[in-house]
């Protein structure tokens, strides 16, 4: 079958052949996060473009080349419907934020760990690992005076834990703290006198990086940016004292609890709102396009939006990005149908929708093969394709004798079960003991 039109570029389908995994995904992030007193949080798929704007930092790279805006007017003179001045979301750490000061969360209690899970949309140039739509996993952990390296230190942890437990083995964290504004600045100033030799040399977009905002040079994929990068070495004295005790005690907080991590002082995250802790994760199967993950402190946007003084730092990581990176590796925990319900014969076709309804009011996941064939092969090579853990076969034979045939397909073993009077109570035990 030929269809006339295709997804937008940059966006995928997620089709029932892949959900399992998407699903594994989510179930066992939400059951980490949950277990760290994380709460879900779920904001609009747009805002006001101010807002990006605002927060991300008007010389950022996604608010200046990637935005997706809603440019169609829409004006209705009955209620005023438009849509311009709004835009899809890039990442949705501002509209945590916003509806953080919003909804006043910092009256409603000390700390906020809040948790996501969506798509974001940026208009990149599609590539590997690079779309239009993208999910994203991610947490932001806001309240008043809650800036502690106990808590970035357990910020990193989950992400690492998150993507260990997603089956991931291969990838590198990255640290490295940018200090209080006033060392961020201090930091700006000396990398700019470090790269005035090399001004010329850079890349015509560095140059402009270089006058708007020096730091997002060493953000710069560009190779000959990258080479001159590598020269400069500016160390941590751009840091107070202040700062670089609380690096160090993050540091620490990380050793003690047996995460890895390698410092990479030339970390400083591509927007403008980190200040302190920042951090990467990288995947070494995923070739240019290879973070996993990002994330940081921003102790000054809640103010900067317009709420209180409250502290920050969160983190996302891209799913796709962790589809990429574990490629045929199942994902763990999968879920597949309990029961696959097979009948032989038009007589065991309603036997097995009536046993099917009966599992499904249990809560036992199954189906049924609706049309039944009497050739065992036929049928068996049907289940097979499906993921499932047990195949219930209804027989010639089984039907004689009212019972069922259970076959265990990972196991592979089968057992005989009687059936007799509509007396299900067994199948249901068996299944509910397996798989419940
Ligand atoms: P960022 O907000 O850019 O640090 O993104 C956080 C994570 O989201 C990245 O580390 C990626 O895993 C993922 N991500 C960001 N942009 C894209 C994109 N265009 N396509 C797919 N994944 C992305």
């Amino acid at each position: 079958m030929q269809s006339k039109f295709s997804c937008p570029r940059g966006t995928t389908d997620i089709t029932p052949f892949d959900i399992s995994r998407w699903d594994n995904i989510e179930r066992i992030s939400k059951q980490i996060l949950t277990c760290y007193n994380y709460k879900e949080i779920r904001t609009p798929l747009f805002e006001e473009t101010e807002l990006f704007a605002r927060s991300m930092g008007q010389s950022s790279d996604v608010v200046c080349k990637q935005m997706l805006n809603l440019a169609a007017q829409q004006k209705d003179d009955q209620d005023g419907v438009t849509l311009s001045g709004l835009s899809l979301r890039p990442e949705n750490t501002a509209s945590v934020v916003r509806s953080y000061i919003q909804n006043g969360f910092d009256r409603k209690e000390p700390i906020s760990k809040l948790f996501y899970i969506g798509p974001m949309f940026r208009g990149e140039r599609p590539q590997k690992g690079r779309l239009r739509q993208f999910n994203q996993i991610g947490v932001e952990v806001l309240g008043p005076n809650t800036a502690q390296p106990y808590l970035d230190a357990e910020i990193i942890s989950l992400s690492v834990h998150l993507l260990k437990s997603l089956g991931l083995e291969k990838f590198q964290l990255k640290i490295n703290t940018l200090g209080t504004p006033e060392d961020k600045e201090n930091f700006s100033q000396m990398l700019r006198q470090a790269l005035k030799p090399y001004r010329k040399e850079l890349s015509e977009y560095s140059q402009q990086r270089f006058e708007r905002n020096v730091l997002r040079v060493l953000d710069s994929k560009d190779a000959a940016d990258q080479e001159i990068v590598k020269k400069v070495h500016i160390g941590l004295s751009y840091l107070s004292t202040e700062s670089q005790h609380y690096y160090a005690q993050v540091k620490e907080a990380l050793m003690n609890l047996d995460v890895d991590f390698v410092e990479d002082q030339h970390l400083v995250r591509g927007l403008d709102y980190y200040t302190h802790t920042v951090f990467e994760i990288c995947g070494s199967s995923l070739g240019s396009q290879d973070a996993l993950g990002a994330g940081g402190r921003y102790n000054n946007l809640v103010r900067q939006l317009g709420g209180g003084d409250i502290d920050a730092m969160g983190f996302a990581l891209g799913v796709e990005r962790i589809l990429l990176a574990l490629g045929d590796k199942e994902v763990p925990l999968s879920n597949p149908l309990a029961a696959y319900i097979v009948p032989m014969s038009e007589e065991a076709l309603n036997q097995g929708f009536v046993l099917m309804n009966v599992l499904r009011q249990e809560n036992i996941s199954c189906d049924l093969s609706y049309k039944y064939s009497a050739k065992l092969k036929n049928v068996l090579s049907n289940a097979n394709k499906m993921d499932v853990h047990t195949v219930i076969l209804l027989g010639e034979e089984e039907m004689k004798k009212q019972c069922v045939t259970l076959k265990d397909m990972k196991q592979k073993k089968e057992e005989t079960i009687s059936i007799k009077g509509n007396d299900f109570s067994k199948i249901i035990n068996i299944l509910k003991e397996r798989y419940n």
